[in-house]
């Protein structure tokens, strides 16, 4: 199903909740909602479900305008971070119930159970009730169960967060796989950075009930609009000016301009190995730390500290030790305007 929402408010009291949100979700899709705890995610999702109605906007779903309609005749499945299974009701219980709510005829609801008993790996487990069940495999029947009604558009509330972390990177992946295959609209809220850029094909970035961005993982990572987003979503220091800095000069054409950089973005070398094309600074290691897998490296250039990482083969620096540094790029952000800005 094709979703378009146009001007999305909502207040709570003096509370605005969700801020002028307009997007448009193409068939197919599978959306990550993505931000900070308390930003609006819950509510944008319930509004969609019409658990919640907006105080303005327009919500369309192929071409129908849904403001007015209940939930249920939206055509939705909805998955909830706490399973919200009926406990005295078995898997198949459980599944067929919305069935039954809608008078589907008996057999046909038998076979609508197997079929999504199958496609979600329960067999065997049919007669069990949801305590005799494993958190992983209880999603899995809530996932069942909103699945059976055929909806056209399917909305998970942080559907694994419940979930420890080696069983909830299998359901992601077989998330993925599921949605894929039936090519359902999917759009899921997460707070996990990782999940989202793991999972979603689009990612929608929510903070203090606006959107910030939408784009795919890789475009909100390479080409973040706000400064929220670039500090959300990925590693990076905040550089309050970012003139300061040798081959970012230019930058003092626009006052208030403030730069951000991403640990990838700045190589350091204990003699000047650099391109002489490109600017260098002078720096000196104030921080090491051990990551596993790298080295966690601070550089202070003047009171400016950046943040970097090197590889583990790479001869590993003291703190104390004078570096050079090369900053490669910078995100550029002032009141107006958010540009790249390559080291000159
Ligand atoms: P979380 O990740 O914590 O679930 P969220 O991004 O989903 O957060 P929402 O649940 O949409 O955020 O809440 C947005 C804001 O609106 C919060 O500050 C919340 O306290 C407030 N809010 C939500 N529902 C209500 C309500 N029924 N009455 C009053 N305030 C509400």
């Amino acid at each position: 199903m094709h979703v378009e929402v146009t001007g999305l408010n909502k207040r709570f009291g003096e509370f605005q909740a969700v801020a002028d949100v307009s997007f448009s979700i193409a068939k197919g899709q599978l959306i990550g909602l993505l931000g900070p705890s308390g930003g609006g995610k819950t509510s944008i999702l319930r509004m969609l479900a019409g658990l919640e109605s907006p105080d303005s906007g327009d919500i369309v779903f192929h071409g129908q305008r849904v403001n007015d309609l209940p939930p249920q005749e939206r055509g939705i499945g909805f998955v909830f971070q706490n399973y919200a299974l009926f406990k005295h009701m078995t898997v198949e219980g459980n599944i067929a119930f919305g069935l039954e709510v809608k008078k589907w005829n008996k057999a046909k609801i038998k076979e609508r159970v197997a079929e999504l008993v199958e496609l979600t790996g329960l067999s065997g487990f049919e007669k069990r009730y949801p305590h005799q069940l494993s958190g992983g495999q209880r999603q899995r029947v809530a996932f069942a169960r909103a699945l059976a009604p055929e909806p056209q558009l399917l909305l998970l509330d942080e559907p694994f967060a419940a979930i420890d972390a080696k069983i909830r990177h299998e359901l992601r992946s077989w998330l993925r796989e599921m949605i894929d295959r039936l090519g359902i609209t999917s759009i899921f809220v997460t707070h996990d950075q990782d999940e989202a850029i793991e999972v979603a094909d689009e990612i929608m970035i929510i903070n203090k009930g606006n959107l910030e961005q939408k784009g795919s993982p890789w475009e909100i990572y390479k080409d973040p609009k706000t400064p929220f987003v670039a500090g959300f979503i990925g590693e990076s220091t905040t550089v309050e000016d970012i003139s300061a800095l040798k081959g970012f000069k230019e930058a003092a054409n626009w006052p208030g301009t403030k730069g951000l950089i991403r640990p990838e973005y700045i190589e350091i070398g204990k003699e000047n190995e650099f391109t002489l094309l490109s600017a260098t600074e002078t720096g000196k290691v104030s921080h090491i730390h051990f990551r596993g897998s790298e080295w966690l490296v601070e550089v202070q250039i003047g009171d400016i500290k950046l943040v970097t990482y090197r590889s583990l083969e790479k001869s590993v620096l003291q703190v104390g030790d004078e570096v050079h540094v090369l900053i490669h790029r910078a995100y550029l952000f002032n009141n107006k305007d958010n540009w790249v800005m390559e080291n000159s």
